[in-house]
């Protein structure tokens, strides 16, 4: 099975009772879900819009969401989940470059809206919470042309971490190639017990919050969706009893170090899946000290993959005297991993170059980019633009993006490496590090440091910390003390934003 269609009918059919879709103390059943996908197929089409077109969403994480994004798919109408966070014009920006037809709101976000769709030149037609859920109801459960495996059905913007975001457009295929439950040899997590429950808190405008409710889907269990994120939602639905949960590490950080943590009955947790940006070694620890009962599972991929493409299974999450807990783990069954160097060629184990991927799980291709799409996707291999070596079992060990590598006196940098030793000081809340442009050196290696609650940083305390673990080239040559981290709404830290103010009218 490879596309919603059928992943919808078969369960539909085999777990008619069971709960797919969960927020609060509503529920769907997979027998409901068949129907009202079916009575959103019809209500699309009563607007026009068919195999090929876009609909957004603009709302937090919400069952109703999932529900139109199914439905969509069925069909092969392309969903565009939009961050909630983006304001009015990087929001106008995704909806006028998706050409999308309907504009679907969550609650809430009429406003919002309403500013981003008054730029536009062919705004969509918006379609609010009350609205779309009263035409549903009375929209006939018809049968339809479903999509096929390569046709389109979700359109993901990149997080915008290095650049403008780029919106992927990923198939049926791309969706479950790697997401069909399976005993896959070696990946236990890849079995699912039809009783578990899956927490989906990250946003589904990433893969991590919407391919989370995807693996759910095509298992034929539960999700459980939280609109937002918050440690305490977390804490909660471990004593409710979910079995799986994904989250970025700046949101890991915040549940392991909730004076709650300790006291919460966390039972029922199989797996903690982790990912999407570098996490800290102790924050590593920390968490699976924090959560014993779970198997720890570190996931790398990006959007343009449709999330993970290598992981680092629970048995090398050992937490004394083992390399490997640095890794971002193996390629998962199906995919296919190199790293690369400039002239294209495969490097030897233990070579830094680029990680390049082959993968059924690799988009169809960037919308509306074709020199991006044929620049990172070459004969069926993506480009990650992440910097990354391999060890003789296959374990990729990512440095950091190449866009972010510091040139100092000709020697390669990677702040991934130089924060994570910075992080372990005990004054350090957060860190960055960054290239800024240097006379001598080309680039300065330089750190941005924002204090933990109630603690001051001294620059030359974090200098000759630093240089007590790190080769002197990677050694900060000066450290700003910041109030806030700038991050994207993956959590991800924009370094470029921070970068800015040094290259001004530079190169
Ligand atoms: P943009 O492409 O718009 O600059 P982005 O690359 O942050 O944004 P995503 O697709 O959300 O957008 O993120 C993919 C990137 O996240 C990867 O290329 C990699 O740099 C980073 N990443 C993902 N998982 C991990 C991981 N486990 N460890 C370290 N880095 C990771
Ligand atoms: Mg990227």
């Amino acid at each position: 099975k490879l596309t919603f269609d059928q992943f919808i009918r078969h369960w539909a059919q085999e777990r008619p009772d069971n709960i797919v879709l969960e927020q609060g103390n509503q529920t769907i059943s997979f027998r409901d879900l068949e129907t009202r996908t079916r009575q959103i197929v019809a209500m699309l089409a009563q607007h026009g819009v068919g195999r090929g077109d876009r609909v957004a969403w603009l709302g937090k994480n919400d069952k109703h969401y999932f529900e139109l994004f199914y439905a969509a798919a069925r069909v092969g109408v392309v969903m565009v989940p939009i961050g909630w966070r983006l304001a009015g014009p990087e929001i106008a920006y995704i909806i006028s470059d998706t050409g999308a037809k309907i504009l679907f709101l969550g609650t809430g976000f009429e406003e919002l809206a309403q500013k981003a769709c008054a730029s536009l030149d062919n705004p969509p037609e918006v379609i609010g919470q009350e609205a779309a859920l009263a035409e549903i109801a009375a929209a006939p459960a018809d049968e339809f042309a479903p999509a096929g495996p390569d046709d389109a059905v979700l359109q993901l913007y990149t997080s915008g971490t290095t650049g403008n975001p780029k919106g992927a457009v990923l198939t049926n295929r791309n969706l479950f190639s790697l997401r069909v439950p399976s005993q896959e040899e070696g990946q236990p997590w890849s079995h699912f017990d039809e009783d578990e429950a899956i927490l989906v808190c990250m946003p589904c405008a990433h893969i991590g919050g919407t391919g989370l409710g995807i693996m759910a889907m095509g298992a034929g269990i539960r999700s459980i969706v939280q609109a937002e994120f918050t440690p305490d939602g977390v804490l909660d639905a471990f004593e409710q009893g979910i079995t799986r949960l994904f989250i970025v590490p700046a949101a890991l950080q915040m549940v392991v170090q909730h004076p709650r943590a300790k006291d919460t009955d966390m039972s029922a947790i199989k797996y903690v899946l982790y990912g999407a940006a570098p996490i800290p070694l102790d924050l590593l620890r920390e968490a699976v000290r924090t959560i014993p009962e779970a198997g720890f599972l570190q996931c790398y991929g990006m959007t343009e993959t449709t999330g993970t493409i290598a992981a680092l299974p629970p048995e090398d999450h050992v937490l004394e005297g083992n390399q490997r807990m640095k890794s971002a783990g193996k390629a998962v069954a199906g995919v296919e991993l190199r790293v690369i160097g400039e002239d294209g060629q495969e490097l030897p184990r233990g070579e830094v170059g680029e990680l390049v991927c082959k993968s059924p799980s690799n988009m169809a291709g960037y919308w509306n980019l074709p020199d991006a799409t044929a620049g990172s996707l070459r004969d069926g291999w993506m480009h990650t633009g992440d910097a990354a070596y391999m060890d003789e079992d296959g374990y990729v060990f990512i440095q950091d993006r190449i866009k972010d590598m510091i040139i100092s006196g000709g020697e390669n940098v990677y702040p991934a490496q130089v924060e994570s030793a910075i992080y372990g000081h005990p004054s350090v809340g957060e860190v960055a590090v960054i290239g800024v442009p240097d006379d001598t050196w080309g680039e300065a290696v330089k750190a941005c440091v924002v204090p933990k609650p109630g603690t001051e940083v001294d620059p030359q305390d974090i200098i000759a910390w630093t240089r007590e673990r790190l080769a002197g080239f990677k050694v900060p040559k000066s450290v700003d003390v910041i109030e806030v981290m700038p991050r994207n709404a993956s959590g991800k830290i924009l370094r470029k934003d921070l970068r800015a103010p040094y290259w001004e009218g530079r190169e």
